[in-house]
């Protein structure tokens, strides 16, 4: 039954940032960066219009990424920041420091002084002279105005870019495109030297060991192999797709900071105090996937995806995409009616299509359920949305862009996907408790194998707590100098 389906607006939305929004371009199109001393052509993003720029997409990450962490620990990220920005030579630039609650590790930048650090990130780092060189390179790209330049070549791309219109049309690299945009994709090679090279300027301005920087490059160069190895190619969203080249850059850090003197303040005790306890992976106030089940404990809700599919874990959103094409979109949505049929066709359709829905009961829930054909980015599917009762006018929503040809017992296992739907149990949120730093003081004896053995994670506890620590395998253990655990 093919129907002209119009697809529902969540569906088409598209989040641009558009040129017009700009202020006016300057008139001398070239400008003198103080930071690096070079001719830059950034018309399309002059500095007046930075922190509106900034201020936008800030929004965007937000969305994007959900709540930033609050607390001691984004109290303690915005200090250290604070100290290397006064070193800057942008005046006119306030920056402002933030926390994702995130197991990724990352940190970007956007202008007007945003800057960003994930929780997997502050795990990874092993003194505040480490977390200053993150924030020293980050500071760099806005001092460069790597950005602007780069935006003023004519680099222009959606930020996130239609997450469900993307993932609907099966589009392959879905999950790299999630995040991707205009200031948050990858630097070029000379933007990444010079910020690290700036970032060391500054380390060493706030007073901070300038050697630090190389350090805390080498453990992500550590940290980007242990996850390839691990998880295999294609992690997502991370560090390595932002700041490509990390184990170059190693080098070249190590060079510039010897060209200031040697300071050693590397406030080590301080910081491992201050990450004492914190999140290690998946958190449960953000949901996370284990195989193909998707829990979220804070929310109360786990849901089962076909096998072999690739769960990620947007903000708003959970998305699912299996090798053969097919592509499942969780989401929820609030409404005026409590009648789930009426929710499908008049809110999430609205009324633009006429196919038969089914009244459909899930673990007790009161649910519908429609499907109809549709062409999705060239591609014939079946688009099958489901809308199950959270509480009423509050709904759980899956979106199904099903491939043609899959078989009977694929389209089973879908069935499978809406009907798994349910609340957590007491024994699954027990089971689900998330891991945490610990920092232990060695006791005397201490090898890394016996600190090692204290891990509890999945894979190489050695490897996994050498990396952590950014300690060599051959390296001592110094009794009585406090090391991370994940407990
Ligand atoms: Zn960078």
């Amino acid at each position: 039954m093919p129907l002209n389906w119009t697809m529902p607006a969540s569906l088409c939305k598209k989040s641009f940032i558009v040129i017009t929004s700009i202020a006016a371009m300057s008139l001398s199109a070239c400008t003198t960066n103080p930071a690096t001393g070079q001719s830059q052509f950034t018309a399309l993003l002059p500095a007046s219009s930075e922190a509106k720029v900034g201020a936008d997409e800030h929004a965007k990450v937000e969305a994007q990424f959900g709540k930033f962490m609050t607390g001691p620990i984004a109290d303690y990220v915005n200090s250290v920041g604070q100290r290397v920005a006064k070193n800057t030579e942008r005046k006119d630039v306030q920056y402002r420091f933030y926390v994702l609650d995130t197991p990724m590790v990352n940190a970007f930048a956007l202008p007007g002084g945003y800057t960003y650090f994930s929780r997997g990130l502050l795990t990874l780092a092993n003194s505040e002279a480490e977390l200053a060189a993150v924030i020293g390179h980050e500071i760099g790209h806005i001092t460069a105005r790597h950005a602007a330049s780069r935006m003023s070549q004519g680099m222009v791309a959606g930020l996130g870019a239609a997450v469900i219109g993307a993932a609907v049309g099966g589009a392959a690299g879905q999950v790299a495109s999630l995040g991707s945009n205009l200031y948050i994709s990858s630097y070029s090679r000379g933007q990444e030297h010079q910020s690290d090279e700036l970032g060391v300027r500054y380390l060493h301005r706030a007073g901070y060991d300038p050697m630090a920087m190389a350090q805390f490059l080498y453990s992500l160069d550590r940290q980007s192999k242990l996850e390839a190895k691990e998880n295999g190619k294609g992690t997502g969203f991370n560090y390595f797709s932002t700041h490509p080249l990390t184990a170059e850059r190693v080098q070249k850090a190590r060079q510039e900071a010897a060209k200031f003197a040697a300071n050693n303040t590397e406030n080590r005790k301080t910081y491992l105090n201050k990450i004492n306890g914190l999140i290690y992976g998946d958190s449960p106030d953000q949901g996370f996937a284990k195989g193909n089940r998707f829990y979220h404990p804070a929310l109360d809700f786990t849901f089962t995806v076909p096998k072999g599919s690739k769960i990620t874990n947007a903000t708003s959103q959970v998305i699912s995409q299996h090798p053969n094409g097919t592509t499942v979109v969780f989401d929820f949505a609030k409404s005026k009616t409590t009648n789930p049929s009426t929710f499908v066709t008049q809110d999430w359709l609205k009324g633009k299509n006429a196919a038969p829905v089914e009244a459909i009961s899930v673990n007790g829930q009161r649910g519908a359920t429609t499907a109809f054909a549709g062409n999705v980015q060239g591609k014939n599917v079946t688009i099958r949305l489901t809308a199950i009762e959270k509480s009423p006018g509050q709904y759980y929503r899956f979106q199904m862009a099903i491939p043609r040809n899959v078989s009977g017992a694929f389209t089973n296992e879908l069935k499978e996907t809406t009907y798994s739907l349910r609340k957590m149990t007491g024994r699954e949120k027990a089971s689900v408790q998330p891991k945490k730093i610990r920092v232990l003081v060695a006791p005397a004896g201490s090898t890394v194998a016996s600190m090692a053995n204290r891990m509890n994670v999945d894979g190489n506890k050695t490897e996994r707590f050498l990396v952590l620590n950014g300690l060599q395998a051959n390296q001592p253990i110094i009794a009585g100098q406090p090391y991370k655990i994940v407990m």
